[in-house]
């Protein structure tokens, strides 16, 4: 446990630029795992999750190849607490596990966790500094809307079920703002990892 790297957390909306960050951080060398990555595995084919989810909801849940119908899913959990907070109490410790499993494997100087509800689930705490990205909602939306082929009132449901922009910025030790070009990104992520180089 001792040779663990440092845990950085990257948190940001959808569409905020996480996964072309952490690619970018990738490129200097810097492992990362991404939360939804892992949220995914948590309930792939004959995991716990998956049979516990199937006995609940019957076979509609699954798709032909037995794989979760997640855009049901969501639509039976979006409008009910109760049903979302039984999802929650069975996947989440299943993705905390994993997730903190793959984080300690990693070998480089420090690790990134890259969450889109790193404040939102507390797993904040478990970071030695935590990166928010700052985006206005205006971009956020219309990257989602572009990447996802996703309606404005779609990628607004997203962005409402998450923490504000700013108040994600007032949690965070560093802010990447990510309003440019990758070429202004590139060398904003070069400075940050060389500060947090010096910091650890
Ligand atoms: P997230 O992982 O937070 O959901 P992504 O990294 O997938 O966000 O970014 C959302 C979309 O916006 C992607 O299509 C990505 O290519 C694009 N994008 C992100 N940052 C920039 C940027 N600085 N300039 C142009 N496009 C960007």
């Amino acid at each position: 446990m001792l040779n663990n790297p440092p845990i950085i957390g990257l948190a940001g909306g959808i569409g905020s630029g996480k996964s072309t960050i952490a690619k970018l951080f990738n490129e200097l060398g810097i492992q990362s795992v991404d939360a939804d990555d892992v949220a995914r595995q948590a309930v792939a084919i004959g995991t716990h999750c998956l049979t516990a989810i199937h006995l609940r909801y019957g076979d509609d849940i699954l798709l032909d190849d037995g794989s979760l119908n997640r855009s049901l899913l969501r639509s039976i959990v979006f409008d009910n607490s109760d049903e979302r907070k039984w999802l929650e109490q069975l996947t989440h410790p299943a993705i905390r596990k994993q997730l903190l499993e793959e984080l300690n494997q990693a070998t480089s100087p420090y690790v990134l966790m890259v969450h889109p509800l790193l404040f939102e689930t507390g797993q904040n705490s478990q970071c030695q500094f935590t990166i928010a990205i700052d985006v206005p909602t205006s971009l956020q939306r219309v990257r989602v809307m572009n990447r996802d082929n996703t309606s404005e009132v779609n990628a607004d449901k997203i962005i409402a079920s998450q923490l504000s922009n700013d108040e994600r910025l007032s949690k965070a030790d560093f802010v990447l703002e990510n309003t440019g070009n990758i070429i202004d990104l590139n060398g904003k992520v070069h400075r940050l990892h060389k500060e947090i180089l010096e910091l650890l």
